[in-house]
């Protein structure tokens, strides 16, 4: 049995292809996806592509790779908005049949001008129904409106922000269909989510003032209304509107920044929505607990020091074989060719712990891959001078004896040197990391020589030991 029939619930994300996935589109995708999943329904994709100058097939398809990404996977579609406009001009059609819509000619020039006038005088422009009433046939300049009440009020019942009253005075005799023939967005959006029996409408604020105008046409039409659950914004530490000024905005940058997937979830869902005081969830708790009750009526503010907190979270949480997958293209694009996955689930091992994002892990990794390091010279007149080297010296003899390879082996090599030199035991293990990684900061000494291996180990160390640097 398809999940839809077994719970009714029917929710979609209609983005409109003109750009790549916006977090804020992404949070309300994984809204209506957690919602269908919550409640056993189905999620629906639906492009809504007609406007035919903005809309591209490059953007449909980053839409697509980025919901794949997060994993909010659909279960119809996706539908492409432009492919339905013979169901959109069925529908106007009927409209007009029953008098429920109207043609009209007005010019456009005529219409800026007027609305100019009103807008000086400080009056709300409106259409102000010239043809309202003229009965006029179709014509090759003509456009459908649809014949809103002027009286009376329309209430929507919103989930999120409750009951928000429009009075129907305010809205004008919007045009449903250009003399393009295309349909407009909110004709379109209420035609598709009916007839694709869209059971609980979520999408973000920005829209509740069409709402009403939605409304009235479902009326219209005679289709049953939707749930409707309008979420808050997303906005940027200045309180405006999530935008570029913020930082990256786009679902895939943050793939491209090294982020997982599931911390990006984790963060979107946490904006606007919360339970109790949880702030990491698994998929599946994620699915139990999600419900619109929880969804804040207040805009919610991006913080990328969350997401990057977040992110640290998952990448220590992941298994390292895993990793060691994601990690390679961010090492490709360093110009690194990971050799195999064992090594690479080693190096991964060695860093997962200490790195917030793939990026940082990849580029803390170099080190392990290329032979051919170097370090400045500060840390070269630091930690190589005739002290380091007289150290590394000692490691270079002593090592190839050292039947047990391991943690207690090499720590216990390092210290029997460090003592009988009576120096510190960091005096020794820095040149020695200076040697081997071209650094002082790494993970562990024994763990980068056990990862790099015994000969690797020696080659670098010889290699200092020749010319006085690595
Ligand atoms: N295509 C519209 C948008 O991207 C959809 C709005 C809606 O969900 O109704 O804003």
């Amino acid at each position: 049995m398809k999940s839809s029939q077994k719970g009714g619930v029917r929710t979609r994300f209609a983005p409109s292809p003109t750009g790549f996935l916006h977090i804020g589109g992404a949070r309300t995708a994984l809204f209506n996806w957690l919602f269908a999943r919550h409640h056993q329904g189905a999620f629906i994709l639906r492009i809504e592509d007609t406007d035919q100058l903005r809309s591209t097939e490059e953007s449909t398809r980053a839409i697509l790779d980025a919901m794949t990404w997060l994993g909010l996977t659909w279960d119809e579609g996706p539908y492409f908005q432009a492919q339905r406009v013979h169901l959109h001009k069925e529908a106007v059609e009927r409209l007009i049949g029953e008098g429920k819509a109207y043609y009209c000619v007005c010019p456009q020039a005529l219409l800026q001008e007027k609305r100019k006038k009103a807008l000086a005088t400080g009056q709300k422009p409106k259409y102000d129904g010239t043809c309202r009433d003229r009965n006029l046939p179709k014509s090759p300049d003509s456009v459908v409106r649809f014949r809103c009440p002027h009286t009376g009020v329309t209430v929507v019942r919103d989930l999120v922000k409750g009951t928000v009253q429009f009075s129907n005075e305010e809205l004008d005799d919007l045009v449903i269909e250009r003399s393009d023939g295309y349909p407009t967005y909110n004709f379109a959006v209420v035609v598709d989510d009916a007839l694709m029996a869209i059971t609980h409408v979520i999408r973000g604020d920005d829209h509740l003032n069409n709402t009403p105008r939605q409304i009235l046409i479902y009326e219209a039409l005679g289709y049953p209304i939707p749930e409707f659950g309008h979420v808050p914004m997303i906005l940027g530490s200045d309180k405006t509107r999530l935008s570029k000024r913020h930082g990256a905005t786009s679902v895939m940058a943050y793939k491209d920044m090294g982020y997982l997937p599931e911390a990006l979830v984790n963060y979107l869902v946490r904006l606007g929505w919360s339970h109790g005081d949880q702030e990491i969830f698994t998929a599946k708790e994620l699915i139990e607990y999600f419900s619109l009750d929880s969804v804040g009526k207040s805009a919610a503010v991006f913080n990328p020091e969350k997401l990057l907190w977040l992110n640290q979270h998952y990448i220590r949480q992941s298994e390292a074989g895993r990793l060691a997958l994601e990690i390679v293209p961010f090492l490709e694009n360093m110009g690194i060719r990971a050799p195999n996955s064992d090594f690479v689930k080693s190096v991964v091992l060695d860093l997962q712990s200490r790195s917030k994002t793939l990026i940082e892990m990849a580029e803390s990794a170099a080190f392990y891959f290329c032979d051919d390091i170097t370090c400045d010279e500060k840390l070269r007149k630091e930690y190589l001078n005739p002290e380091g080297l007289g150290y590394l010296e000692a490691v270079m003899q002593r090592l190839p004896s050292l039947e047990r390879f391991t943690k207690e082996g090499i720590e216990n090599l390092l210290r029997t040197i460090s003592e009988e030199r009576g120096a510190k035991l960091k005096a020794v293990v820095q040149p020695l990391r200076v040697a081997l990684t071209g650094k002082t900061v790494s993970p562990g000494i024994d763990q980068v020589m056990m990862t790099l291996g015994k000969e690797r180990v020696l080659q670098r160390i010889q290699k200092v030991l020749k010319s006085g640097k690595p």
